[in-house]
């Protein structure tokens, strides 16, 4: 992960660093560091967060029109002053910005030290910088095209050299870089927002592309060092979607948005949209099984819409951490249809997984966020999430995004494989047209939801319970709450319970139940009487709030929807609950330890 930015040009290249830093800084934030060109390349960088290389930087101010930037989330080397980048050369000649992992960096750095070269930190980066100069003859572009044959891994790079004062390079490999060009100057970044308040122009790099930036020009090259042409994009996000707008956490305004981002998604889906176009395109028919695969709250989507494909189009799905099937070599052929989920379109493994599944003869269909990003890119079919920049590490609204498309495709799939009459096809679509004023409903009970989460941050742990879609959408709930407060939580089928869990369950333990669906909530009860003659406290999240055990005491009423769709409602009570227990906590809500947004190494 980490987040890289750079510029040349007219304006202060250390102001537009750091406040790119920070809009960057969801990506890494255990160090910080910039370089800039000043009569030679200073540089300055530290462990900790962004404010604390702010702080040294206003001390000792520092003037310039050029530099490149880092924030980091270490992969090799702790994080500490010393391995921050950027990291430079024994001659202090070139100063390097990286995001990746240089897989065989050991027998780079054993091949210097053999020449006498002394590293400075632990990283794997640094051998970059120390094999540029190496290679450095007076061309930096040379020794650039010379270091990039020789590493193997991943990485995005921003790459000064002290006799080049008026510009710098960048390179892409297996992780995101996007150029921006403006009136004033170039950029370099890891994803659109750090740029955007300076631009909506961009150039997305591909694999193995090299950009060289002048103030006034970007030439683009491959890595046989053949000039490339390549055409500007402009950005439809806005610079408000970047900002906190007056909400003490991104995570809350990004909770907050969720009605409107679930309209637009629809829109694009189901009134004509481009998404709709290119489901339009896919014929079901050619495929006999379906295979889910992505990370984190993104597989959990997954699991979501395994329920919702199974019910409605009567085909197996299967739903497999994008980590796990990367190597397992799987069972898939041209005859399955895998359906990526990624709200970056970066995400190491899910990358790896598609490019498995096509290598297998599988076609991809992916959901995306980020327009440009590699998945987008490379999957044989790409539906775009209308979620807007999302920048708390715990994903909100994008993960209620992704539902609603899955739940468009499931649909329209069943249709497809004749499953659905057009009436019931129109039936389950106006349904899903539904959602927005239903969770703009949820997020009416903000103030009851907050009152009753602050009595919660002393739990040691908290469960979450349902069955079937509920059990599906439990798993999001806990993840939720784990990421961002810290308290240890898990996710359990109701009718597992007593396979092992019910052991945990004791006084001063919070059972989250969901029961939304309909068939099997008498059944859930069972298992919420079972919690609480063990001592646990329970808080109920369901649409059937008459039908409460008496000992149950606090529920989240959420409003009337069939089964299939009601995970989009609970998760905004879940993702709401979650939140004001972090909050209470007094947490930094929108960057958990050790968590980074977007998980670009392996
Ligand atoms: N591997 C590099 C390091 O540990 C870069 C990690 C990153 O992408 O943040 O410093």
């Amino acid at each position: 992960m980490c987040g890289i930015i750079g510029y040349v040009g007219k304006m202060d290249a250390v102001a537009i660093i750091l406040e790119g830093l920070k809009k960057l800084e969801y990506r890494g934030y255990d160090s910080a560091g910039l370089a800039v060109y000043n009569n030679g390349i200073q540089v300055v960088k530290q462990e900790g967060r962004l404010d604390a290389l702010q702080a040294r930087i206003d001390a000792s101010p520092l003037t310039a029109n050029m530099g490149i930037g880092h924030t980091r989330w270490a992969t090799h080397g702790e994080p500490s002053d010393v391995n921050s980048h950027p990291h430079m050369g024994s001659q202090n000649k070139i100063a390097i910005v990286h995001n990746g992992i240089i897989e065989n960096y050991k027998q780079l750095k054993e091949y210097l030290e053999q020449k006498g070269i002394v590293f400075a930190s632990q990283t794997d980066s640094e051998v970059i910088a120390q094999l540029a100069e190496y290679y450095y003859e007076g061309d930096i572009l040379d020794a650039v095209i010379h270091v990039v044959g020789r590493l193997e891994g991943s990485f995005a790079l921003g790459i000064m050299c002290a006799d080049n004062p008026d510009m710098f390079i960048a390179v892409k490999k297996d992780n995101p870089l996007i150029v921006g060009v403006s009136d004033h100057g170039q950029f370099i970044a890891s994803d659109v927002p750090a740029v955007l308040k300076h631009t909506s122009n961009v150039y997305y790099l591909n694999d193995r592309e090299i950009a060289v930036l002048r103030a006034d020009e970007v030439e683009f090259l491959n890595f046989d060092k053949e000039p490339l042409a390549k055409t500007v994009e402009t950005v439809t996000w806005s610079l408000d979607s970047a900002e906190k707008g007056g909400y003490p956490h991104f995570m809350l305004k990004e909770i907050m948005e969720q009605p409107k981002i679930l309209k637009d998604t629809i829109n694009t889906i189901i009134s004509s949209g481009d998404n709709q176009e290119i489901i339009d395109g896919i014929d079901i028919n050619k495929y006999n099984k379906i295979v889910m695969t992505a990370c984190g709250s993104a597989y959990n989507a997954g699991v979501v819409a395994k329920y919702v494909f199974e019910q409605l189009c009567r085909v197996p799905v299967e739903v497999d951490l994008a980590s796990e099937f990367r190597y397992k070599d799987a069972i898939i052929d041209e005859k399955t249809l895998v359906i990526i989920i990624s709200q970056s379109g970066e995400t190491a493994d899910t990358i790896a997984a598609m490019r498995e599944a096509k290598a297998k003869g599988a076609v991809t269909l992916a959901v995306v966020n980020v327009v440009g990003s590699t998945i987008a890119k490379e999957a044989d079919y790409c539906l775009f999430t209308a979620a807007g920049p999302e920048i708390a590490v715990a994903t909100t609204k994008a993960f209620s995004a992704q539902l609603v498309i899955l739940y468009v495709l499931a649909v329209r799939f069943a249709a497809g494989y004749g499953k659905l009459s057009p009436t019931q096809e129109a039936g389950f679509l106006s349904e899903i047209a539904q959602l927005p004023e239903k969770v703009t409903e949820i997020l009416e009970q903000l103030d009851g939801i907050q009152k009753y989460a602050s009595t919660c941050v002393g739990y040691k742990s908290i469960f979450f319970i349902g069955r079937n879609i509920d059990y599906a959408i439990a798993l999001e709930g806990s993840l939720k709450l784990k990421e961002i407060s810290y308290i240890h939580s898990e996710a359990y089928a109701g009718g597992e319970l007593k396979h092992g869990t019910i052991s945990l369950i004791e006084d001063n333990t919070l059972v989250v139940a969901i029961a939304n669906c309909e068939r099997l909530f008498s059944k859930l009860m069972s298992n919420v009487e079972q919690v609480i003659s063990r001592g646990a406290k329970v808080l109920l999240v369901s649409n059937h709030p008459d039908a409460l055990p008496d000992e149950v005491t606090s529920c989240i009423t959420l409003p009337l929807s069939g089964d299939l769709f009601s995970p989009s409602l609970s998760v905004i009570a879940l993702q709401l609950f979650s939140y004001y227990v972090a909050a209470n906590k007094g947490l930094d809500i929108d960057k958990p330890r050790n968590l980074a947004k977007s998980v670009t190494v392996e």
